[in-house]
Parts: structure tokens; C-alpha cells; sequence
């Protein structure tokens, strides 16, 4: 093996290293960016319906213990009524 042949595959072994080391960051990354929920006031949430269209019949909305009870959300943070309503409304087929 000539002194080029170690030295590429020193340099190999260094970057297989790297991406080791970098697909795990990376995942994580991918995973808070995904969890990231928007913030009512951008998504101007509010308590009320909008009309006929509120959050227990949108199809972001993670109902509560009962019907009656806040609930969450897939895409706006924070408790969420499930008579409340927002922006990225989206109604549940
Ligand atoms: S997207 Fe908006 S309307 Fe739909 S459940 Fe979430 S907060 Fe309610």
C-alpha cells in the first residue's frame, strides 16, 4: 500500500467520522423543527368559532379528556378550545 492509498483511506475514515457524528444533530434539528408549533397571536388564534368552523371539527386538533375540555393542537402551541379557531383552520373530512 503506497503512502497515497493511507492517506485516502485515513481521509475516508475521518469523513465516514464525521457523518457519524453529524446525522445525529441533523436528526435532532429535523425533529425540533417539526415539533416547532406556531404562536396563537401569528396564527390569530382566538376562544370563539368562526362561523361553523372551530377547532373540534379541524383536522389539527387533539381533543381534551372530554368534549368540552381544551385540547391541543398539531400546529398552534399552547391549550386550545376546542371551540376556538385560527388562520390555519382546516376542516376534518
Ligand atoms: S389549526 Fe387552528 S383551528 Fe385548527 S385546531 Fe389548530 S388552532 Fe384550532
Amino acid at each position: 500500500m503506497s503512502y497515497c492509498d493511507k492517506k485516502f483511506s485515513r481521509r475516508k475514515i475521518i469523513k465516514f467520522m464525521a457523518l457519524g457524528a453529524t446525522v445525529p444533530v441533523l436528526n435532532s434539528l429535523v425533529r425540533q423543527v417539526q415539533a416547532a408549533k406556531a404562536a396563537k397571536a401569528l396564527m390569530q388564534y382566538r376562544d370563539d368559532p368562526n362561523g361553523e368552523e372551530q377547532c373540534s371539527n379541524c383536522m389539527q386538533f387533539m381533543p381534551g379528556k372530554t368534549p368540552e375540555a381544551n385540547g391541543e393542537c398539531k400546529v398552534v402551541e399552547g391549550s386550545i378550545s376546542p371551540h376556538g379557531w385560527c388562520t390555519a383552520y382546516a376542516k376534518k373530512s
